[in-house]
């Protein structure tokens, strides 16, 4: 019985049009997505010049009898989607009925497939079988391309330089591997191989033969559920971290997803602890009853929206936040290893990439944005597991200080530096965080009362928050034209900073955002007033202001970060000095 069934019109033109084939990427999703709609344990993609001369998978997947591979070039023809109702099943890769019929057109093809018996072979050229015989019977299906686009001109001047075909192919085949760390993938481009996974189901192992062994071993495992949604999967130390959000992958019950939602928690579940302009490398697989989403198809892409997407989003940050406020986060500096068993593919190559966003990613289901309001999530509420803070970060003995700016420690584990203004920082964002989320009413009177001259758009909006500022610990009043005086201030301003971080403060009430959020408002208003408090670098402290500063810097929630993510400590551990020194025997080197 043929597999492949011929979808009934409505269903055809409902997913018809849309051209599925631009881009080398394209025809290797689509053939790779066949391969593993075949059940393939086994995928080599191999490429010449990216694909441009020739696109060859291989699978060892059930094969096709003579019929179907004929039949798989038809229009209409698909093996994936019998009714409508398939549609609607996420997990389903796909509905590419026409791809095949779409690359024959433009390409040179040849199928060869076999289920064990007797194979077929199958050639089209420009949509014309040219060929049709017997062949080998090598279970599973090769699919040959060459001559891409030869008779689309156009079509083929639109293809970019083969630097950037092959990066959205490695890119696409990355994330497919990721999804599928069961399947061993193959991707090798004239004659080297880019990828290769081992495919034991294990996602670090995947993970590693991507990034390679360094981003694996600072991968963290997360696992956690409610009861709607089971999440698990590997998210990297915040000192591993990118210039694109394009490492931040979501698969929803093992498929990619795209969502910007989804990308925006996970980011800001790293909050603090690496700088605003870069991003983490995470893999996270959402397991959920299929019908909290809902699907809504279109030829190219696939909209997704959860029906419990709050709580969802919550269980994520909760999971990350919780896990990120268990390590211990100083970057250990490492001399780098030469190990040449290492995977072949270059960061370099994976950087580069992330500059623009590829069109295929445009090709991977995209979830829309959910119509609700934007979604603030309260991250106090979020910490909810007891993290003893103190222990996160050793005991340090200051020994010294380098350019007046870094602070010397150790202890029996190694040699730590310490950046004296980051930290100064942090101890001081998490007070004045702590001030304004809990505001006491204590207040200092000025001996001199600030006189404050604004202009006159400036003044307005400030009176209409004047409440708001009394709440704060101010005692505030009108003086004149366009001017005001503050005769108080909370109890908690730094000393000798006083005028300054008032004016900060002021400031930071008349940019107040047209939707004003509170605890990001604090947040940021608190980075900025510890950001002028804190020592300057070239500032000699006394050994003991140094012991009071990393006493300061244990008691606090992140002591690993600046507020704006930059390190506050990295350490040398022995092992690596001793390792710099060449002082510990060659055999004991890992
Ligand atoms: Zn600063
Ligand atoms: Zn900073």
């Amino acid at each position: 019985m043929s597999k492949i069934k011929i979808m009934d019109e409505i269903l055809a033109n409902k997913i018809a049009a849309g051209e599925v084939v631009e881009r080398c990427a394209s025809v290797v999703k689509e053939l790779v997505e066949n391969s593993i709609d075949a059940k393939s344990s086994e995928i080599k993609i191999e490429l010449k010049e990216a694909g441009t001369s020739l696109i060859k998978v291989t699978d060892n997947g059930i094969g096709m009898d003579k019929e179907d591979a004929i039949l798989s070039f038809n229009r209409h023809a698909t093996s994936k989607i019998k009714d409508e109702s398939d549609l609607y099943n996420i997990n389903t890769l796909g509905f590419r009925g026409e791809a095949l019929a779409s690359i024959a057109s433009v390409s040179n093809v040849i199928l060869k497939t076999s289920q064990g018996d007797v194979g077929t072979l199958v050639n089209i050229k420009g949509g014309k079988i040219v060929k049709v015989e017997n062949t080998e019977a090598r279970k599973g299906t090769i699919f040959e391309v060459t001559e891409l686009f030869y008779n689309t001109p156009a079509r083929l001047k639109h293809l970019k330089s083969l630097y950037t075909e092959l990066s959205s192919i490695t890119d696409y085949v990355n994330k497919i591997a990721l999804s599928h760390p069961e399947i061993r993938f193959t991707l090798i481009n004239n004659g080297n191989t880019i990828l290769k996974t081992d495919g034991t189901n294990n996602l670090l192992k995947t993970i590693s033969s991507i990034y390679g062994m360094d981003v694996a071993r600072k991968m963290l495992e997360i696992n956690n559920e409610d009861d709607d949604y089971i999440i698990n999967g590997y998210i990297s130390l915040p000192e591993v971290n990118r210039a694109g959000r394009n490492h931040i992958i979501t698969l929803v019950n093992g498929r990619v997803v795209r969502n910007q939602e989804l990308n925006k928690t996970i980011n800001d579940s790293y909050h603090s602890y690496k700088p605003d302009n870069r991003y983490p490398i995470v893999i996270i697989n959402i397991e959920l009853d299929p019908s909290l989403v809902d699907v809504n198809i279109h030829p190219t892409k696939m909209d997704i929206k959860f029906s419990k997407l709050e709580e969802l989003l919550i269980l994520i940050k909760k999971t990350i936040v919780n896990k990120l406020n268990k390590q211990t986060l100083i970057p250990i500096i490492e001399q780098p290893i030469n190990d040449f068993n290492e995977p072949i593919v270059e960061e370099k190559a994976i950087e580069h990439k992330e500059t623009k966003e590829e069109l295929i990613e445009e090709k991977l289901p995209k979830i829309e944005k959910p119509k609700y309001e934007e979604i603030t999530l309260d991250f106090n509420e979020i910490k909810e597991e007891e993290t003893k803070y103190e222990e996160r970060l050793p005991l340090l003995y200051p020994v010294g200080l380098v350019h007046g700016t870094y602070i010397i420690c150790q202890n029996e584990i190694g040699m730590y530096l310490i950046d004296q203004h980051a930290a100064k920082e942090r101890v001081n964002y998490e007070l004045f965080l702590e001030k304004l989320s809990n505001p006491v009413k204590d207040k200092i009177p000025l001996l001199l009362p600030l006189t404050i001259e604004l202009s006159n758009n400036e003044y307005i909006i400030l009176k209409e928050n004047f409440d708001f500022l009394n709440s704060m610990g101010f005692d505030i009043e009108e003086f004149g034209i366009n001017s005001i005086i503050i005769k108080s201030h909370p109890i908690w301003l730094t000393k000798g900073f006083e005028d300054l971080q008032i004016k900060k403060i002021i400031e930071a009430v008349i940019h107040k955002e047209k939707n004003f959020d509170l605890a990001k408002f604090n947040d940021h208003l608190s980075a900025t007033l510890a950001c002028k408090a804190s020592i300057k670098a070239n500032t000699n402290l006394s050994i003991n202001e140094m012991e009071e500063l990393i006493n300061d810097l244990r008691k606090c929630h992140n002591p690993f970060n600046c507020p704006h993510g930059r390190p506050t400590i990295i350490t040398f551990t022995k092992y690596e000095l001793e390792k710099m020194f060449k002082r510990s025997g060659f055999e004991s080197l890992k």
